[in-house]
């Protein structure tokens, strides 16, 4: 058996109106992120995980953002087609553990069901996706509130 490890990271800038959609899921806030995309920085660092790992490059490479097509676009799908793609060359996830850093709003009541929907997408177990939540404590951008960052690693077996 084969095993590959891979890192994703992304950053968005928040900007006022919700809902605010991260990890796939609509949540009832203030302030939404914004992109070329849906702006899901969970999604986008997965994706650059998953991809990363099979060596087959990045979210960039495969959805420019010099591309209409991808304006507004659903990341679910983007990753879901990341992870076709991943598949056709036999890889399969074993896991995945991401960090989300926000000073708001807090992760844990959207938790599970960001979860579920990742479990859902990636035909994988609730037990496979690990996720938390981490404030800046106030200090710089994401403490200020004027950004969200998300982290992931993941690991692919053949
Ligand atoms: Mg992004």
């Amino acid at each position: 058996m084969e095993l590959r490890v891979g890192l994703g990271h992304d950053t968005h800038r928040l900007e006022p109106g919700g809902p605010l959609r991260l990890g796939g899921i609509d949540i009832d806030f203030d302030a939404h992120l914004a992109g070329h995309s849906d702006a899901d920085v969970l999604l986008h660092a997965i994706t650059d995980a998953v991809l990363g790992a099979a060596g087959l490059g990045d979210i960039g490479e495969m959805f420019p953002d010099t591309d209409p097509a991808n304006r507004g676009r659903d990341s679910s799908q983007m990753l879901l087609a990341a992870y076709v793609q991943v598949q056709r060359h036999r890889w399969s996830l074993v896991n995945l553990d991401c960090v989300v850093l926000a000073e708001r709003p807090k992760l844990l009541p959207h938790r599970q069901r960001i979860r579920q929907h990742l479990a859902d997408l990636l035909s994988i177990h609730t037990e496979c996706i690990g996720l938390k939540g981490k404030t800046g404590e106030s200090t710089g951008d994401i403490g200020q509130g004027r950004i969200i960052q998300a982290q992931c690693v993941c690991l692919l077996q053949r």
